[in-house]
């Protein structure tokens, strides 16, 4: 019975990301023919894809030597010297972003990345002020919300609700209530966002990265569905790094999510700092998923998979989910979908449910559907009484359509029963 540090109650406390994780590795690991696993954010396993990435673990088993450094070595804290070149080689070639290796560091997943950057920049400071992560936007990214090494980390504004069509809304940044105050270490979005498939505009970005220049703190942008690579985004949205942006982007959502490869593209100091952690907590990085997508990076190839391959073949499994909710639900109760602008997910709003979506989370669970409740993504703002955040659900649109159509059907057959029992 030992007795946990602040510290570790914290991390090893329990999560939202701990449950979503567990659900979904169990799911994979040993789940029936019947489970309909809409939860996590497991990428699909694309055929084309997946034949690359057997090509290439083949081209380094015939190449002498070459699984042995792979496998059989330390990388430095930082990565791959030779994929750090190359990710900054096609950064100034695709963007003309004026970087080189030192504004570039790789991390063990871009979860990782975050835990290191949010503990960096954020918590106690040395003159004893605690400074927080300013989320612009909730709903948003659920793994960041436990992240804070020395407890609660962010502070989290409400969006203005456009609703844009009969079935369809939209979330805006409210510029009116959004304050930088002196304890405020970083402002952070992914784009596009998980859980809801929203991606700021350019105007909204541009506003965002004015705001954390003019208040000398960094502007964190999660790219782990954003360009070049996976570019799981289905509208024109330019993507931007200037010094006092930190991007991140990942290696997972093309297709890659086991070898755990997070890249950080940021000022050289925040970069350092990225390679000065991951050596204290981890020594070195998983060295297989840069070992995989080196040649790649190099010759562009890794350009021509997301947007040939990838890309459109979410847009398809996006535009075919919308079409079984609008099928499943009918007009039997009022709903709306996010508008779906990228990422691997749809985000239901059911104005009026008459259970929170954490019961209707637990009785689609009974049936076999794991989805996840919204009120996970609204971490960093207190106001219980805004009924929005138990009225909204994340469904991951990435598995078999058999089972994604399933799945919906049920989502729907619950919430109308919800509505009936009202
Ligand atoms: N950021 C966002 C918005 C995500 O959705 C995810 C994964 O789902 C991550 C970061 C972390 O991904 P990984 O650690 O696999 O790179």
């Amino acid at each position: 019975n030992h007795e946990f540090s602040n510290m570790g109650r914290q991390l090893a406390g329990g999560s939202g990301i701990e449950e979503l994780m567990e659900d979904l590795g169990n799911a994979l690991a040993h789940g029936g023919p019947d489970i309909c696993m809409l939860g996590g954010g497991q990428p699909a396993h694309i055929p084309e894809v997946n034949a690359i990435w057997r090509r290439r673990m083949e081209e380094i088993l015939a190449e002498p030597g070459a699984l042995e450094k792979v496998v059989a070595n330390y990388d430095p804290p930082r990565g791959n010297p030779r994929f750090i070149a190359a990710l900054a080689n096609l950064f100034r070639k695709e963007f003309g972003w004026p970087l080189g290796p030192e504004n570039v560091a790789i991390t063990s997943g871009g979860q990782t990345a975050f835990f290191f950057l949010f503990n960096l920049l954020a918590g106690e400071m040395p003159d004893g002020r605690r400074k927080k992560i300013l989320l612009p936007l909730v709903p948003e990214y659920i793994g960041y919300a436990n992240q804070g090494a020395g407890g609660d980390l962010f502070r989290a504004v409400p969006p203005k609700i456009e609703k844009t069509g009969r079935h369809e809304f939209k979330y805006r940044v409210d510029f009116d209530a959004l304050e930088v105050t002196d304890d405020i270490a970083a402002i952070c979005v992914s784009r596009p966002t998980n859980p809801t498939g929203n991606v700021l505009t350019d105007e909204e970005i541009a506003r965002l990265s004015d705001l954390a220049k003019s208040h000398g703190i960094p502007l964190i942008i999660d790219n782990a569905y954003g360009a070049p690579f996976p570019n799981i985004i289905f509208t024109d949205a330019k993507p931007v790094w200037e010094e006092h942006i930190i991007l991140t982007l990942s290696l997972s959502k093309i297709g890659l999510p086991g070898t755990r490869t997070g890249i950080v593209v940021a000022h050289p100091r925040i970069a350092a700092a990225m390679a000065s952690m991951s050596s204290i907590i981890g020594l070195a990085n998983p060295n297989i998923g840069q070992a995989i997508a080196l040649p790649l990076v190099e010759s562009g190839e890794i350009l021509n998979i997301a947007n040939e391959t990838v890309k459109p073949f979410y847009i398809e499994k996006s535009r075919q989910a919308q079409d079984f909710v609008a099928e499943s639900f009918g007009e039997d109760f009022d709903y709306y979908i996010h508008r779906s602008e990228g990422a691997l997910f749809l985000w239901l709003w059911f104005p009026g449910l008459p259970i929170t979506s954490r019961e209707l989370y637990e009785r689609l669970k009974k049936r076999g559907v794991l989805i996840i409740s919204g009120h996970y993504f609204f971490f960093g703002h207190d106001d219980e009484t805004w009924r929005h955040r138990h009225e909204c659900l994340r469904m991951t649109f990435t598995m078999d359509e058999t089972i994604v159509k399933r799945g919906i059907q049920i989502i729907g057959e619950e919430v109308r029963r919800a509505h009936e029992e009202a």
